[in-house]
């Protein structure tokens, strides 16, 4: 049995921005299944307050960055958690990153900073007379841990994952005194990148041991092309970097008992929630899959790919039902191709339940990302037997059994995967997905095996329990 200080900026269901929010409010109840012990540490964002319903003070700070703090201890949907209660931090409209006009808050960095800080503070100090054994962040957002942890003096060890080595978190160097950093270790064996302030990178050099979130992105996070800048100190650091692929939350995500759909046991129930998504989207029924795709709407997404290559899916009669959000332009331009295509229907925001009925819906789930360092879409798409159609990179490469004439074969192909990742690949893709779909009887097979393929925690979570019971102290 380990204690465990996780720390994160998103857990669901309290707060959640993509993915990360998805791992860190599942984990812990598979590893609790392993008898460890996990609890939680966020911000207190307002909706974060209004969910905890009943709280406990387990702590204070007179300043926290700028002002008083609490920490308080709360039991939200089985989560242990400790809210980092920081009015001048976290009590703010907008999300957990940006403001209502989708900038970045400017104190960004001290407001993840303190939740490190309180993380340390928390390792050391323990917390209602809890101390954990081992603090696991993730994210830049959780990067500064090590740095806070030797400033206090506390050798309880860290563990950091990566969901995304996008962000670093950097900040110019006259932040040091504010962010409360060790001046003398302004330099690259700890936090400089640069000549910046990377928490990224903190976290990164600071961890007893790195993790990433699938095997294959471990791999490409060591090469220049997937690194974003950060490949040499992976590189330097890749005897402690290992890859743990995410598993999904099959009591939430789940066709047998899903609240959001009209439940079903097998792929035949699929046809009554196609029926009223059809109708949710305002598309007609067509002798083409309905391909599904719910997603943050950026660059990494590959949605600009799909643009190009969509023909080669429409003229076949297949149809595109899309739910995302994000860069303005993708809006716009997704917008106006679904005002003038009837066969496109697009829902800008963000909507969980909505994301359940696509799944449920959809005849395949798109994942064209240029990089996806696990992705979660095609895991809830093999559990619905919704077949994923997806870039081969990262998580996708590695959960995902392209539907080759080998696996077919051997009968157990579970999707269809691209390479390289562009739009011409993509469109010969779609061309072998519909090929795929005017047979009905491989058609159910591949439905059959993506909804026996495992995607639950099980496994992952045992690679969690084993990586702490190593390095854990006291
Ligand atoms: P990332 O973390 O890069 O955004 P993942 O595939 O790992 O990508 O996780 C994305 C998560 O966010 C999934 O749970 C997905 O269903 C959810 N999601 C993304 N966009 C939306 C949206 N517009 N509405 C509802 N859920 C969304």
């Amino acid at each position: 049995m380990t204690r465990i200080l996780s720390v994160a900026s998103e857990c669901a269901p309290l707060v959640k921005t993509g993915g990360l929010a998805d791992v860190v409010g599942a984990l812990p109840g598979a590893l609790a299944a392993l008898g460890d012990e996990v609890k939680t540490l966020i911000p207190g964002y307002p909706s974060v307050i209004a969910q905890a319903k009943s709280t406990k003070t387990v702590g204070s700070f007179e300043t926290l960055f700028g002002g008083p703090a609490k920490l308080l201890s709360a039991k939200v949907a089985g989560l242990d958690l400790l809210i980092l209660d920081v009015p001048h931090l976290f009590d703010r409209p907008g999300g957990p990153y940006i403001d209502a006009n989708g900038r970045d808050w400017v104190d960004n960095a001290e407001r993840f900073a303190a939740l490190s800080y309180a993380a340390a503070h928390v390792a050391r100090e323990g917390a209602g007379g809890w101390t954990p054994q081992i603090v696991h962040g993730h994210d830049w957002q959780a990067g500064f841990v090590p740095e806070y942890l030797h400033t206090l003096g506390c050798a309880v060890p860290f563990v950091f994952t990566v969901h995304n080595i996008a962000f670093h978190g950097n900040v110019d160097a006259a932040r040091l005194s504010t962010l409360r950093l060790d001046h003398t270790r302004f330099n690259s064996d700890h936090f400089e990148f640069w000549g910046q302030i990377s928490a990224l990178k903190a976290g990164l050099m600071g961890a007893a041991k790195i993790n990433t979130v699938s095997q294959t992105y471990a791999e490409e996070l060591k090469t220049e092309a997937f690194g974003m800048g950060m490949d040499g100190v992976l590189r330097a650091r890749s005897v402690d970097l290992t890859g743990i692929v995410n598993g999904i939350d099959t009591a939430v995500w789940g066709p047998t008992a899903d609240p959001a759909i009209k439940p079903y046991k097998t792929p035949r129930g699929k046809a009554a929630n196609k029926k009223a998504l059809l109708k949710e989207f305002g598309l007609k029924p067509s002798d083409g899959p309905l391909c599904v795709l719910v997603s943050r709407l950026t660059h990494q997404k590959g949605i600009d790919l799909l643009l190009d290559a969509l023909p080669a899916l429409l003229e076949r009669g297949g149809q595109l039902a899309l739910l995302g959000s994000g860069d303005p332009a993708l809006e716009v331009a997704l917008l106006e191709l679904a005002a003038s295509e009837p066969r496109v229907a697009v829902k800008i925001g963000y909507n969980e339940d909505l994301s359940h009925r696509m799944m449920a819906g959809g005849d395949a789930i798109l994942v064209p990302s240029r990089f996806e360092p696990c992705g979660l879409t095609q895991l809830y798409g093999l559990r619905y037997g919704t077949i994923p159609l997806v870039a081969l990179t990262g998580g996708l490469a590695d959960t995902v059994i392209n539907a080759s004439p080998a696996a077919l074969a051997r009968g157990v192909a579970t999707g269809v995967q691209f390479f390289p990742i562009d739009a011409n690949a993509l469109a010969n893709a779609f061309a072998r997905l519909c090929d795929f779909y005017v047979q009905p009887k491989l058609w159910a097979k591949l439905q059959g095996n993506a909804m026996k393929q495992p995607v639950g925690w099980e496994t992952s979570a045992q690679a969690y329990h084993a990586l702490y019971a190593d390095l854990a102290t006291g």
